[in-house]
């Protein structure tokens, strides 16, 4: 065991895997909620299981795809994906591009001719924005017809303010034959980066920052950061506990903890607090019928619709639910300062649910589970292009790590946070082992 303490703070799934990494250093780990497991959270209800939102495992990394069977043996159900959008009163399956079959003809002449058309068009350089990048990459058509509508409605802001340095891996690019294939009929399967999933056979996904956290000795839930000193090098909890450390892994999201930073030049606080991230309100619903869908998740992205995602978590576990119901997760993205009205949002969202067909007349809300995850969808700015490794590099010269999704403010998948979270055990280990 090592003589040097390490404080991890933020009990998410990074958290946890930067504590099950350093395991022989017996590092503290200090979660403010009363469980870990942050987005990972798992919670039952009237015999319900709901996570938060849609949380599905995607193995890509050979170190993953190892250790994740090693610690929960035997737990999960591989499954391939039924995700179909809804727009103009009809479901195509995901992704839209590559499946307009069904829309109606003139829509799907729209996306196959604007296709060809952009393909054509001269490249002048890398796309300026997000909103550009959309239309040199899918042309007029999908991006009148899906790709601008459900983006605008899903970031809530001109999408000319968002980078396009994000985009290549998360949202599939079809070729011509893809394009004419799907809006044909022939199918085109297994496009884009979450193809086919894993999903625990009972229980949620909680499971996951459980089995990482099971080797670490010392982790203190309830207990909620109140300041960090990097000069005297400890950590205060609200509650009035101190912690001295000589490295510390913070899973804090990044304005979270330049706020908390004492002694830190305000430029870099004022930077930090205004990297933008998008808040979801997460609708879970626990329903008296069963198979009231087929889909795993459905896209929405018609503005008349409140949510941009809702998605049946009975599809990927039977266990989710009582037998004879099933459930549902509703996802509404909303900007961190605005304050949602959740009864007039639930409401609005079971009437839209009744309009498009999902719901029927004599189904009734057997339980519902509401979350508002004020970080949820890191914005890819400017502000962010330009600050962001300033603000991480800072930390690590006052020897604190930047682990998770928004402690490196990233489109990160619970995979990229496992990881994350072992870097940064992976960079404390290493100063350990020299100093
Ligand atoms: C809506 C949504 C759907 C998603 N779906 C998927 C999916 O299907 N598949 C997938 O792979 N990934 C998915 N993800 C991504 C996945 O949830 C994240 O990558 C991962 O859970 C992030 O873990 P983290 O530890 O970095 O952050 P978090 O889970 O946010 O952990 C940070 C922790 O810090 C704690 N904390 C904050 N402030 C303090 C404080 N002051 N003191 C102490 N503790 C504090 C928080 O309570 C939290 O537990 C989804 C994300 C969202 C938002």
């Amino acid at each position: 065991m090592s003589s040097k303490k390490v404080v991890i703070i933020g009990g998410g799934l990074a958290g946890v895997s930067a504590g099950f990494h350093l395991a022989e250093c017996d590092p503290t780990v200090f979660e403010k909620e009363a469980a870990i497991g942050g987005l990972c959270r798992s919670f039952t209800q009237d015999g319900f299981t709901f996570d938060c939102t849609g949380h599905l495992i995607h193995l890509r990394n050979p170190y993953t795809k190892e250790l994740i069977p090693r610690i929960l043996p035997d737990v999960f159900d591989a499954h391939e994906r039924r995700a179909a959008i809804y727009s103009k009163s009809t479901i195509t399956p995901y992704p839209f591009q590559a499946n307009t079959y069904g829309l109606p003809p003139e829509v799907v002449k729209e996306c196959v001719i604007g296709f060809v058309d952009s393909m054509q068009a001269g490249t002048n350089g890398g796309p300026k924005n997000f909103h550009d990048w959309v239309l040199r990459t899918f042309g007029t058509g999908i991006a009148k017809h899906f790709m601008l509508p459900y983006n605008e409605k899903f970031w809530k802001q001109d999408l000319r303010t968002i980078t396009a340095d994000w985009v290549s891996w998360s949202i599939p690019k079809p070729s011509l034959e893809e394009v004419v294939n799907g809006a044909l009929g022939l199918t085109n399967k297994g496009m884009g980066y979450n193809p086919k999933f894993i999903y625990p056979k009972q229980g949620g996904i909680d499971c996951l920052p459980q089995a990482l956290a099971r080797p670490i000795r010392d982790v203190r839930t309830s207990q909620s950061v109140e300041y960090i000193d990097p000069r005297k090098k400890y950590v205060r909890m609200t509650s009035g506990v101190e912690e001295p450390y000589d490295y510390l892994i913070s899973s804090l999201p990044l304005p979270v903890a330049f706020r908390m930073l004492k002694d830190t030049p305000d430029t870099l606080v004022d930077a930090a607090q205004k990297l933008h991230a998008i808040s979801v309100l997460n609708i879970n619903l626990g329903i008296n019928r069963p198979n009231i869908h087929d889909q795993h998740w459905i896209y929405f992205p018609e503005h008349q619709y409140i949510f941009s995602r809702v998605g049946f978590p009975m599809n990927f576990s039977k266990a989710a639910g009582p037998e004879g119901t099933s459930s549902m997760y509703i996802e509404i993205t909303h900007s961190p300062v605005e304050k949602m009205n959740v009864e007039e949002a639930t409401e609005k969202s079971i009437s839209d649910l009744q309009t498009c067909g999902i719901l029927q007349h004599g189904d009734a809300v057997l339980t519902r589970h509401i979350i508002d995850l004020k970080y949820a969808y890191v914005v890819f700015d400017d502000h962010r292009q330009t600050h962001l490794q300033n603000l991480i590099d800072y930390l690590e010269t006052r020897d604190i790590y930047a682990a998770g999704r928004y402690g490196q403010w990233d489109y990160y998948s619970m995979e990229d946070s496992i990881l994350s979270g072992k870097k940064a055990a992976d960079a404390v280990a290493a100063r350990i082992n020299i100093s």
